[in-house]
């Protein structure tokens, strides 16, 4: 039912069966990319056809791993609209400015679209009990997924997550680890017992197939601008498995003759309190350091390694486009003045992709006629904030 060959590394290039539950490269370490026979996919798949299929993410599912549909678990992930931001584009002399809404997914962020796919195909592939690190959304995702599955979950986030990702997560019955420390040092406890324990780790890039489910935001945003890509794409960076996800897809549409050569300009939004990616972009770096000290408010950001690094700056470079740093209290201004002039009231990670649009604005990199695309990659449902 799918057109998946094998598993490539990002980095050294060898190819990897992808018959069987792998996560890194076992030659270098870095993250595994999915090839799919897109020669083949061209001539078969009707991209009108799909687009009158049921609006979930499913819909693309010729080019996600899933080989038997039987193994799809599903809470109808995906198909998310693309709004346009009139009243908010006036205000900051955009004509042209949208927004695609992914807190409209299950558990209320687009972590979802990732923990359906990988879930799904581990599953397939034999895995019965899962193990993730998380700030707090991929968290509640997986337990989510794995519930749904009637699968095993153990999660791992920093004790100061936000308290709704402990109670979604508790709710399902989930093993929950409240760690001491960040996503990284949840990482570090989350390895040690999946090894014990025999667990399957689905940490960001660090197994295959969650980026698969993240670039089907790049289809349907394809899709939802007629098969042409907007000039800008603003997206909140922590882990970076959209962003590399997104342009993984435009490549792939290309091939399949869905596309032409254009590219939106990428951008990475991140918070001054962990910038790690704006830091190793401007500074011409091939992949970002290790940041000290990392805080904001935006959990999903607070992300200070990243292993799909690499990935990430060669896309914001291929693209022309770069990476912004917004302070917290720009972010908190930004989440009201979204809410208040269009009725979106998105995560904080979302509300910096509006903090680098109003600089990229002032500063004249964005021009007032080009297309702009900022994502709502989260509810603000799920967050509890004072307003002062
Ligand atoms: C995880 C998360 C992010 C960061 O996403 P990456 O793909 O890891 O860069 C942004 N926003 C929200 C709401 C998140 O939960
Ligand atoms: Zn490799």
């Amino acid at each position: 039912m799918n057109y998946l060959t094998h598993l490539q590394c990002s980095h050294c290039g060898r190819t990897h069966s992808a018959e069987q539950l792998i996560r890194l490269c076992p030659d270098c370490g870095y993250p595994l990319l999915a090839q799919y026979d897109l020669e083949k996919a061209a001539a078969e798949i009707d991209r009108d056809e799909l687009a009158r299929r049921p609006a979930t993410m499913w819909r693309f599912r010729e080019l996600l791993p899933v080989r038997d549909s039987r193994y799809i678990v599903t809470l109808g992930e995906g198909g998310t609209p693309v709004l346009k931001l009139n009243r908010l584009g006036e205000k900051l002399g955009l004509k042209h400015l949208y927004l695609k809404d992914e807190g409209q997914n299950p558990t209320g962020s687009f972590k979802a679209l990732g923990l359906a796919a990988a879930v799904s195909r581990a599953l397939e592939l034999g895995a019965h009990a899962f193990v993730i690190p998380t700030a707090g959304n991929a968290g509640g995702a997986l337990a989510a997924y794995a519930a749904r599955a009637g699968a095993e979950a153990h999660v791992y986030m920093p004790k100061d997550a936000p308290l709704i990702n402990i109670t979604e997560v508790q709710m399902t019955g989930a093993d929950l680890h409240l760690v001491n420390g960040l996503i990284n040092d949840a990482g570090r406890e989350a390895a040690r017992d999946a090894e014990a324990g025999g667990w399957f780790d689905v940490s960001t890039l660090k197994e295959p197939y969650r980026v698969e489910g993240k670039k089907i935001m790049g289809y349907e945003l394809a899709m939802a601008f007629g098969w042409e890509l907007p000039d800008v794409i603003i997206y909140p960076t922590g882990g970076g498995t959209g962003l590399i996800g997104m342009w993984k897809a435009f490549a792939e549409m290309e091939r399949l003759g869905w596309i032409g050569k254009q590219r939106p300009r990428m951008v990475a939004a991140q918070s001054a309190g962990c910038a790690p990616i704006v830091k190793a972009f401007h500074e011409g770096w091939e992949e970002a350091k290790p940041w000290p000290n990392a805080t904001t408010l935006a959990g999903g950001l607070r992300v200070p390694v990243a292993i799909g690094s690499r990935l990430m700056l060669r896309a914001l470079r291929e693209s022309g486009g770069t990476a912004v740093a917004v302070l917290d209290s720009h972010i908190l201004d930004a989440q009201q003045l979204l809410a208040s002039h269009e009725g979106i009231f998105v995560s904080l990670e979302a509300a910096a992709t509006v903090a680098a649009l109003q600089e990229l604005t002032t500063s004249g990199w964005i021009q007032p006629d080009e297309r702009v695309l900022i994502f709502n990659t989260g509810s603000g449902l799920k967050y509890r904030l004072l307003l002062t």
